[in-house]
């Protein structure tokens, strides 16, 4: 298994593709964090690009967006959380965190100028995304 550390100089990072910081866990993806045992999301210092045989080793066990966070460009129209005009995932998790149990320090995060969710609502978004564990707001 090979985890590639990402480069402030790749080219993808140059083109910036809007990311989706709670998509799956699929070769090429992102691994941004992982959830600890306070089902918090503890940032990776260094995102690492996932290839296809942490893929099979992450579904070994419990589902793998139950135990990590990932990110991927965000796929807009074809992703059933897209509004027609935004992601409409980081409003639920408005609806679903009180603001008086978000964090009050944003992460350090490595896709903040790509995220789909801080581009919508800025800084907001980062206090409630260490909530967010993927699985659930994608199966209910
Ligand atoms: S919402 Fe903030 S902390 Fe979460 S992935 Fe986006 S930029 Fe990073």
């Amino acid at each position: 298994m090979s985890v590639k550390p990402l480069r402030a100089d790749s080219a993808e990072r140059r083109r910036k593709p809007t990311l989706c910081p709670s998509s799956r866990c699929a070769e090429g993806a992102i691994l941004l964090g992982v959830v600890g045992s306070d089902a918090q999301v503890q940032f990776l210092n260094q995102p690492v690009r996932i290839d296809a045989e942490f893929v099979d080793i992450a579904h070994q066990g419990r589902r793998p967006e139950k135990r990590f966070r990932f990110s991927s460009p965000c796929a807009t129209n074809a992703c059933r959380h897209w509004t027609g005009s935004r992601c409409g995932v980081i409003d639920e998790v408005f609806d679903s965190v009180p603001e008086t149990h978000r964090i009050e320090t944003r992460p350090r995060c490595a896709i903040r100028e790509q995220c789909r969710w801080h581009r919508q609502e800025g800084d907001a978004a980062c206090g409630a995304c260490p909530l967010v564990i993927t699985d659930l707001m994608v199966d209910g």
